[in-house]
């Protein structure tokens, strides 16, 4: 509900997201859309609670994030949320199979491992479990960061262009993936994306134009 971001340096304020508003639903599949810095991942972040607002608030199920402390914003984001963004993705000093551990780890769930393992295998990384972050290619790491999402079985998962750095074939296997974790377990996709033919897949589009949002409809070409 009216978000906006304001950067300062010196006497300078530059605003990179004015007033926005949207609503998604619950189960819903929405793309956010616009040129190079509009301000789409900044708005990702402050929906999925990784960054506050100067002005305005987000909801998630019916919480305010805004209202909460960093330690209840984390918890919220363990319990609810995944995402998968460029910069923010991987522990450094754990392998694949144990990233993708972790989420179940907390949670102190049974056959972490061979259940790991399993996802491994559905984003196609099995013969990478013992690779760590930096011995891996950044499209490899989406794929892991994809197979912790479907470990953490989140309700709404935020990503930053998910298929962006990935050659057709993985990036169509991803896409799949993320649609199969939508279908699968109900979860509420919000992706940002260049990819105008992904998001015409996804229900809703959003489009964002020097911080404003230009327009929010419904996807004509929903194929699923
Ligand atoms: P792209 O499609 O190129 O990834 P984007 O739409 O995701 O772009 P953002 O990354 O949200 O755009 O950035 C929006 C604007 O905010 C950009 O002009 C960027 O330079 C600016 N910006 C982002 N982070 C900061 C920061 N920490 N300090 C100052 N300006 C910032």
């Amino acid at each position: 509900q009216n978000l906006s971001k304001h950067y300062h340096s010196n006497d300078h304020q530059l605003t990179v997201l004015n007033n926005i508003s949207f609503g998604i639903e619950e189960g819903e599949t929405c793309s956010i859309v616009g040129p190079s810095g509009s301000g789409k991942t900044t708005l990702l972040g402050l929906c999925a609670g990784l960054d506050s607002a100067s002005t305005g608030k987000v909801w998630l199920n019916r919480m305010c994030l805004n209202d909460m402390s960093e330690d209840e914003r984390a918890a919220v984001r363990g319990e609810h949320v995944g995402f998968i963004f460029q910069n923010f993705q991987l522990l450094p000093t754990l392998t694949a199979l144990e990233n993708v551990m972790v989420p179940m780890e907390l949670r102190k769930e049974q056959n972490i491992r061979s259940r790991a393992m399993e996802l491994l295998e559905r984003v196609g990384l099995e013969d990478r479990f013992s690779h760590y972050p930096t011995q891996l290619s950044g499209g490899e790491q989406q794929r892991i960061a994809l197979a912790r999402a479907f470990s953490n079985t989140p309700r709404i998962l935020f990503a930053d262009e998910p298929t962006g750095n990935l050659d057709e074939a993985t990036g169509e296997k991803v896409e799949n993936l993320l649609f199969e974790l939508n279908k699968e377990q109900g979860t509420t996709l919000v992706l940002v994306t260049h990819d105008l033919e992904l998001a015409k897949k996804t229900q809703r589009i959003i489009r964002i134009k020097g911080g404003e949002l230009v327009s929010d409809e419904k996807s004509v070409n929903v194929n699923y």
